[in-house]
């Protein structure tokens, strides 16, 4: 257990923990900084900086074009260090916000360093702490934090990795083309994209020959070890490549689920499920997958009644430590039933280095406050943060299965008229999220 020497424990010196540290110590609150590395470190990192950035050096679109640009907005309005930082060291890359990632880990750590309410103790925490707390131990949380939090909220609600399918907007989904049902007449749960035998033979051509991601060395054999436990999120590719029917009596079985078009059952089918309480998204059911973005999409195209999909999270198989968040955490990003006790960074079910700086400054700015006896408040709804933080609060539709989300326009309030064009929603979602955010956003 560490020793309190100052106000609030921030345990991890990632992106969310140091935005974290700074919004506490900006407010006047006195910080421990608890960062492991050098002396312990993950997989991927290899530095003794703060806010390592541990894969790519892009931090994604700015402007009011995309969900990306609005979340930056609003970081920028919270006057987070991380995003001041990258700005900064920023690299040439078009319409997105890249950095160089040596001089923006430097230039955080200096700043955190520099910091009069920063105390950076380089340990590890092995426990989780007693009294006032911020964890952001990140995807790759040390064993024995991992352990000891998995105690306090029960393991079943703490998840090691991710195993996630390609999740689509529904608008952008062709009605026409598919048909609403449950299997053998049971409810009207999931959304049918039904095949023929040639539809079913392209869609199984571009599935087996389509490029897959390399897994990192500490990943490989989490799924493709033959270790039973993990049979049950077996990718879509490496299931198909037992047999070309393979998928037609597991995920694509279409017995039970006659087209209400022809009376008949189709030779195969996709199943969609909704995936948000709003009913604004849905994933393709059974469909896991680690093929390459750009390989899923053509994939995904491919099916009948998503010509046009748009994609909002692209299927990923990957190391990842994270809370079941809809029945942990509170809307403060607090752990239920430890109310001086915050999650932050992608352990919260954010996925994304931006999400990840977010759920630090809202972890931050909520621990000052708590600190300082003032009221906690609920950020607001139309905004980027408030939508992944409802997304945290009610993203399980059937009370169980929880993934991880990084921003998109599909988590946001549905607009009251239906604009097609990508770009004119993301300026009205920007206008709105930005002015709401003005108003609304918790004060310093
Ligand atoms: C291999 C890999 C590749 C990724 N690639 C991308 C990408 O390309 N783009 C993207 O947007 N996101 C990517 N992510 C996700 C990315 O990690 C997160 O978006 C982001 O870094 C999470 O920020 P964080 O602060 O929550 O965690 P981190 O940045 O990982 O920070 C957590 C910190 O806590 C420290 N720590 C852990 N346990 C303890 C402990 N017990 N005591 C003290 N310190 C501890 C760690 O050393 C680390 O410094 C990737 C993740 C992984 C694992």
């Amino acid at each position: 257990m560490p020793d309190r020497k100052s106000d609030v424990i921030v345990v991890g010196g990632g992106l969310a923990g140091c935005e974290a540290a700074w919004q506490l110590a900006e407010r006047g609150v006195r910080v421990s900084l608890f960062e492991m590395r050098p002396f312990v470190s993950t997989p991927a990192h290899s530095t003794a900086q703060l806010a390592e950035v541990v894969c790519s050096n892009s931090f994604g679109g700015e402007g009011d074009t995309g969900a990306a640009g609005i979340l930056k907005a609003e970081l920028e309005l919270g006057r987070s260090l991380v995003l001041d930082c990258a700005r900064v060291t920023r690299v040439p890359a078009g319409g997105a916000l890249a950095v160089d990632r040596n001089r923006f880990s430097e230039l955080v750590s200096a700043h955190i360093e520099s910091h009069p309410n920063v105390e950076l103790v380089r340990e590890e925490v092995t426990a989780v702490p007693d009294g006032p707390a911020i964890i952001a131990t990140g995807p790759l949380t040390s064993s024995a934090m991992a352990k000891s939090l998995g105690e306090l909220i029960g393991d079943g609600y703490l998840s090691f990795f991710d195993a996630v399918a390609p999740i689509v907007t529904r608008e952008s989904i062709d009605m026409e083309k598919v048909y609403v049902a449950g299997r053998y007449g049971r409810g009207h749960d999931y959304i049918n994209c039904p095949m023929n035998r040639e539809e079913y033979s392209a869609f199984y051509k571009t599935l087996m020959t389509a490029e897959r991601t390399v897994p990192h060395d500490f990943e490989r054999g989490m799924f493709f070890g033959g270790d039973a436990y993990f049979e049950g999120c077996i990718p879509v590719e490496v299931m198909a490549s037992r047999g070309v029917d393979t998928l037609r009596f597991g995920p694509m079985k279409p017995v039970g689920l006659p087209d209400p078009k022809t009376g008949r059952e189709p030779y195969a089918v996709v199943q969609l499920r909704q995936d948000n309480r709003e009913g604004t998204l849905y994933n393709l059911v059974g469909f896991q997958t680690g093929l390459k973005w750009g390989e899923q999409a053509r994939l995904i195209r491919g099916i009948p009644g998503l010509e046009n999909a748009e994609v909002v999270r692209f299927g990923v198989m990957h190391r990842n430590i994270y809370v079941n968040a809809p029945v942990v955490l509170d809307e403060y990003l607090r752990l239920k039933g430890r109310n001086d006790l915050f999650l932050a960074g992608q352990i919260t079910g954010v996925e994304g280095y931006m999400e990840s700086t977010a759920m630090g400054m809202v972890a931050g700015m909520n621990a000052a406050r708590l600190f300082r006896g003032e009221v906690l408040e609920v950020w607001p709804r139309e905004s980027a943060i408030g939508s992944l933080l409802n997304y945290l609060q009610n993203a399980a539709v059937d009370g169980k299965t929880f993934q991880p989300m990084n921003v998109n326009l599909g988590i946001f309030p549905p607009l009251e008229q239906n604009i097609k064009d990508k770009k004119q929603k993301a300026q009205i979602l920007y206008t709105r999220a930005l002015s709401v955010s003005r108003s609304r956003m918790p004060s310093p």
